[in-house]
């Protein structure tokens, strides 16, 4: 045998058995108990319930309260997204939280980011969690924030145990009851549907956001790396679909930033914040990310006319002196936005001196707008070859 060859990848096989048989267990349960007993309404209700509480438990605390720290939790919600999150069977806390932060700190590089897309759509949907990937003595490093919280360490701990409570005992009980209470129905429809219909529909709503949402839909904010924006996995990732705003702005406690955009994870932990039970909901300027949105587009037309036009090195000046004026007009307005709004904070602006301000941002957004176009008539109309 060839030593020197690359050992192949082991499979994991608990985690490939869990991602194989209960769709297979799923796609048979569902109609045929459908069809021979029937689900009654509570095992719907519950199946709803389970569906949005689990989903949340990954969205709202797993990913954005956990991983990213977006904002900051009572212990009772904590408790809340530990004990739903443990029921979305992905991992405990700890663990997910980590594989997390390597995405984002090594985003698409095939060794460090766990998930990456580049290794291809199945890999990073699923194929990831079906082999073992050795990690290093250090991987936990970058949760040593999360080990000091209590909560996370018990879930961590009794993480096996929680899984199968959440996704067979609860269900199971809850179904008895929904049977003893409507007489319709049987005792396993809440299992089936609330425990495992649910448990493979919050698997991959969650693996789309790996794979998908890297492969699928617009990049307005950025792209340095495969993440994209995506308005229909929004719809089934609890809001998470806004994924290339989440990789440029990752410590924003929202995915869709607009009050139309679909992010019920949003909603709910704006809603918590107004019962105390949330607090100190990190949010980017509304400025930054339009100074953000502005540069990426010159960014994008800049990047393919240099790429057309070859290595010019006179070329490359003209561009990159156009390119800065359009910088400092840019980081101008920033500026000068931000002290008014700042100014508008601690001290009171007279009527006057507001009019001042607002004309003068008004003024900045008319220069952005000119060292745009006039860096965009440069790429248009210039001959390499002339210049
Ligand atoms: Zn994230
Ligand atoms: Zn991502």
């Amino acid at each position: 045998m060839d030593s020197t060859h690359p050992p192949s990848p082991r499979i994991n096989w608990l985690n490939s058995s869990v991602l194989i048989l209960t769709p297979i267990a799923t796609a048979i349960l569902v109609p045929l108990y459908w069809i021979e007993t029937g689900f009654n309404w509570m095992d719907w209700t519950f199946f709803g319930i389970f569906m949005v509480f689990a989903g949340l438990g990954i969205t709202g605390g797993y990913h954005r309260l956990w991983s990213h720290k977006a904002y900051d939790a009572h212990p009772l919600v904590k408790m809340f997204y530990a004990y739903w999150g443990a029921c979305a069977g992905q991992n405990s806390i700890l663990k997910w939280s980590a594989d997390h932060r390597y995405h984002h700190k090594y985003v698409d590089d095939n060794e460090k980011d766990p998930y990456s897309a580049k290794r291809g759509f199945w890999y990073s949907h699923i194929g990831w969690i079906m082999v073992d990937n050795p990690k290093g003595e250090n991987y936990f490093d970058n949760v040593k924030d999360l080990q000091k919280d209590k909560i996370v360490m018990l879930q961590d701990k009794y993480y096996l145990f929680m899984v199968l409570f959440t996704n067979f005992a609860v269900p199971f009980g809850l179904g008895f009851a929904s049977y003893a209470i409507t007489g319709t129905g049987g005792i396993w429809g809440t299992f089936i549907l609330a425990g495992l219909l649910r448990f493979v529909l919050n698997h991959h709503f969650t693996f789309f956001i790996n794979s998908a949402c890297h492969f699928f839909g617009s990049q307005p904010y950025s792209n340095k790396d495969t993440s994209r924006d995506n308005f229909i996995l929004a719809l089934v990732t609890y809001g998470e679909g806004y994924h290339n705003f989440h990789h440029t702005f990752q410590a924003d406690y929202r995915n869709g930033i607009r009050w139309y955009h679909f992010d019920p994870t949003k909603w709910v932990t704006k809603g918590l914040s107004y019962l105390g039970l949330t607090s100190n909901l990190k949010k980017v300027s509304d400025n930054m990310i339009q100074k953000q949105i502005m540069l990426h587009s010159v960014n994008k037309v800049k990047e393919s006319f240099l790429k057309k036009n070859g290595d010019s090195s006179q070329l490359s000046q003209k561009v990159e002196a156009l390119y800065s004026e359009f910088l400092d007009s840019l980081n101008a307005w920033m500026e000068t936005s931000q002290n008014y709004f700042r100014s508008l904070k601690n001290k009171k602006l007279s009527d006057s001196e507001k009019e001042d301000y607002r004309s003068k941002i008004e003024d900045l957004k008319k220069a952005i707008e000119a060292k745009k176009s006039q860096l965009l008539d440069f790429f248009n109309n210039t001959n390499p070859a002339l210049a």
